[in-house]
């Protein structure tokens, strides 16, 4: 059995959501009301191992876990509030340090520690739970239409090339390692994304490649994405260049930029482009079936086989 079948099998024991409950399971975060309110909330955790090694100090790893937590809300256009957090660690030091930067996370970003839990762990682990508040109708991945441009902000494939800075030991890039380190939630952008209604949005966690197809297959429509529009910046570029890899590629399913996959009209991506600071770049359009990606003119069939040295 992989993830993907186990989470199928679990939400088969899910009983029958109460009418609270607006969105259920399935999208960034879920939505329920309460009174006239629409809140939001999701949890994501973070594994010694398996997310992180040992050159992430555990300040970092406190940080992180709140932030992409922070970016599931963003993605649902809503306004981060509280968390819970729970975690292991080999040391009691070790937990205190992990909410160091869990406390650093929660002043940046404005949301307030409810509670959580600590035990004895050999992978230091931390686990966070979030809630936030919808200031819109919450932006769904089912929402994209047929006319839609899909946009993406700021930059991708600087937190994978950060990542393979640290993993190779290779100096000289730090904006790149604290991209990967210390992601920036798109929370200013979603929210002035609902209020313009835009159609759909998704935090860009698994890598554009993959998180495209979760917009595809909840809108049931079909995605066109040109590579050559990705925004890459000039240091991912060299990074990349130095180890004989595709910096496209990294941009396209490296994962983990925590940027924001919009879906929405033209005019309405040209005034959100407006209302922000960050950059916000056509990458595609909503376009006949399935998930299509192109460079240069032609299809490119096989992402991971199109990187040179996967
Ligand atoms: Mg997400």
């Amino acid at each position: 059995m992989n993830e993907f079948e186990a989470i199928r099998r679990m939400r088969e024991l899910l009983p029958d959501a109460p009418p609270e409950v607006v969105v259920p399971i399935g999208d960034d975060c879920a939505a329920f009301r309460v009174g006239d309110e629409t809140w939001l909330a999701a949890a994501d955790m973070l594994v010694e191992g398996r997310h992180f090694r040992k050159w992430a100090s555990p300040e970092g790893v406190g940080y992180k876990a709140v932030a992409v937590n922070v970016s599931d809300v963003a993605a649902m256009g809503g306004r981060p509030r509280f968390v819970l957090v729970s975690g292991g660690a080999p040391e009691p030091e070790t937990a205190l340090r992990v909410f160091e930067g869990v406390a650093e996370a929660c002043r940046e970003f404005g949301v307030y520690p409810l509670g959580g839990d600590t035990t004895r762990a050999d992978a230091l682990t931390v686990d966070v739970s979030i809630l936030g508040v919808a200031e819109a109708p919450p932006v769904l991945r089912s929402g994209a239409k047929a006319g839609d441009v899909l946009a993406v902000t700021g930059e991708l494939g600087a937190s994978a090339a950060g990542l393979l800075a640290l993993e190779g030991g290779i100096e000289g890039y730090p904006r790149l390692v604290k991209k990967h380190l210390r992601p920036e939630p798109r929370v200013e952008v979603g929210l002035a994304a609902a209020k313009l209604g835009v159609h759909a949005m998704i935090d860009i966690s698994d890598g554009l490649a993959s998180d495209v197809r979760h917009i595809s297959e909840k809108s049931g429509v079909g995605c066109e994405i040109n590579l050559d529009l990705l925004p890459v910046s000039e240091d991912t570029e060299s990074l990349a260049k130095s180890l004989g890899r595709d910096a496209s590629f990294l941009a396209a399913a490296g994962g983990e930029d925590y940027e924001l996959l919009i879906s929405a009209p033209g005019d309405i991506l040209d005034e959100l482009a407006r209302s922000i600071e960050v950059p916000l770049t056509t990458v595609g359009w909503i376009a006949g079936g399935g998930v299509v990606f192109e460079s240069g003119g032609d299809v490119v069939e096989n992402l991971s086989g199109w990187d040179h040295f996967p």
